[in-house]
């Protein structure tokens, strides 16, 4: 089975941290800093909204802005959210296998600014949540944290599919409003946040100095090329052509952007910074950091239509416009693929990409509709050249095989605690004792990450 490979001897200071592969323990965190920073929470958030820290889970939302949205509520509760529905994307689930101290010091800061008097990790992946019932075990945070466990499905990670699990229900999106922060789990004032957001909020705890170079950062999942995909952190600002030309995609001819919601960009597109802004601007997005570099002799259309009979065989089948339009979009992808596409297809596909985007309870929905609208953007002499003959190679690709094509592995983490069979009862509610204080700042430098660019 391929493996994902993960960059050695990071500096510290990163996600990443010095030994990618190797889960860290309690005591290897405090030796970073971990868990001792003194900085306030008044002043962290300051620091957070001084930083520019955006969401990482795919929306991008200010870290501060959505932190100030639970405070003053009733009894608000935090939720680190690891369970990530992209198949590209591997970086939650390695961070909670490898380095779940990092987000639990992320979590119990959260709770600090927001006044939090209960948390929750979320989990799909048996081996995330063992990691984080040892790490709760050997090191009890300052509030009462249980891990709460789901299957792991494209939508399980929305954030109101996030609440209605902890609170008991099945995994799956609710209308909006309310959102989390009006009423969340219990009905309190919940913040829903992405597991590497919160180990960026712990970083910026530790060394404030360093908070803009934090928020810059970010972990990134890739994909497509000969070699086997990488999970590595890259700063901001960093062409996309020169991460295709490091990790073995010199020749890229575009990309599957953001795990399945940026769509598909063309070469040209490759010259665009890896900046949230700049490829929003564009048209595309960075998501959750997953990129699918399309290789050489590849096909874009095999590329959607594999995106889109994903996308359809995950709905929810909530939303009756969801489970037609993601069967239609997968549909048509999947005829222009095997070449039986009729003449009308280009239009339909044209109509769906317009219509379908805000129609359903989350956005997978919206992410069907912008596949077929980025295939139809960026790669229009494909779609006319399958609408007029059978293409050599989507007819090589099989199509049973593409979901499985998306899919990238979670890196092995060394010394990590074995999933239970029977999942193990959640810690005590009873209220830890607070980290020790500290008299002076955590000294954690955060050099120009090696591996990158
Ligand atoms: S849009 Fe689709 S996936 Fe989302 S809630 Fe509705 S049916 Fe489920």
């Amino acid at each position: 089975m391929t493996t994902i490979r993960l960059p050695t001897a990071q500096p510290p200071g990163t996600v990443l941290g010095t030994a990618p592969a190797v889960f860290e323990g309690a005591e290897a965190y405090r030796a970073t800093g971990g868990y001792a920073a003194t900085t306030d929470p008044e002043e962290l958030l300051a620091h957070l909204a001084a930083s520019g820290l955006r969401g990482r889970g795919g929306a991008g939302f200010p870290a501060a802005v959505k932190l100030r949205s639970v405070r003053g509520g009733g009894s608000p509760v935090v939720v680190a959210n690891g369970e990530e529905g992209e198949p590209g994307s591997a970086k939650d689930r390695w961070l909670l296998r490898a380095r779940p101290h990092l987000v639990l010091d992320g979590l119990a800061r959260a709770a600090a600014v927001t006044g939090a008097v209960r948390g929750f990790v979320y989990v799909s992946d048996p081996a995330a949540g063992a990691s984080v019932r040892r790490a709760l075990a050997e090191h009890p945070p300052p509030l009462p944290v249980e891990v709460v466990e789901t299957d792991h499905t494209y939508v399980a990670g929305e954030e109101t599919a996030v609440v209605r699990r902890i609170d008991g229900g099945p995994a799956l999106p609710t209308a909006k409003p309310p959102r989390p922060f009006e009423q969340g789990v219990g009905g309190a004032p919940t913040l829903v946040s992405n597991v590497e957001t919160l180990a960026r909020i712990a970083l910026t705890a530790a060394r404030p100095d360093l908070r803009r170079a934090i928020a810059r950062h970010t972990l990134v999942t890739l994909s497509g090329g000969p070699d086997a995909p990488v999970l590595t952190e890259v700063p901001y600002g960093v062409p996309l052509r020169a991460l295709a030309a490091r990790y073995g995609n010199a020749d890229a001819t575009g990309a599957l952007m953001g795990g399945l919601f940026g769509g598909l960009v063309a070469a040209d597109a490759l010259d665009l910074p890896l900046e949230p802004g700049a490829l929003g601007a564009a048209g595309t997005a960075l998501g959750c950091g997953a990129i699918r570099f399309l290789a050489p002799g590849s096909c874009p259309v095999t590329t959607a239509a594999d995106a889109a009979a994903h996308l359809a065989a995950e709905s929810a089948r909530q939303c009756g416009v969801c489970v037609s339009g993601t069967a239609a979009v997968g549909g048509a992808l999947s005829g222009l693929a095997a070449g039986t596409a009729g003449p009308d297809t280009a239009d339909h596909l044209l109509r769906w990409s317009q219509g379908l985007p805000g129609r359903g309870a989350c956005g997978l929905l919206d992410a069907a509709a912008g596949i077929a609208g980025s295939l139809l953007r960026s790669f229009p002499g494909h779609v006319r050249s399958h609408l007029a003959a059978p293409c050599p190679v989507c007819a090589d690709a099989a199509p049973a095989a593409g979901r499985r094509r998306l899919t990238v592995p979670v890196p092995e983490v060394a010394g990590a605690p074995r999933p239970a069979r029977v999942p193990a009862p959640p810690p005590a509610r009873s209220p830890a004792p607070a980290p020790s204080p500290s008299s002076s700042p955590t000294a954690l430098p955060l050099p120009a990450l090696k591996g990158t660019p």
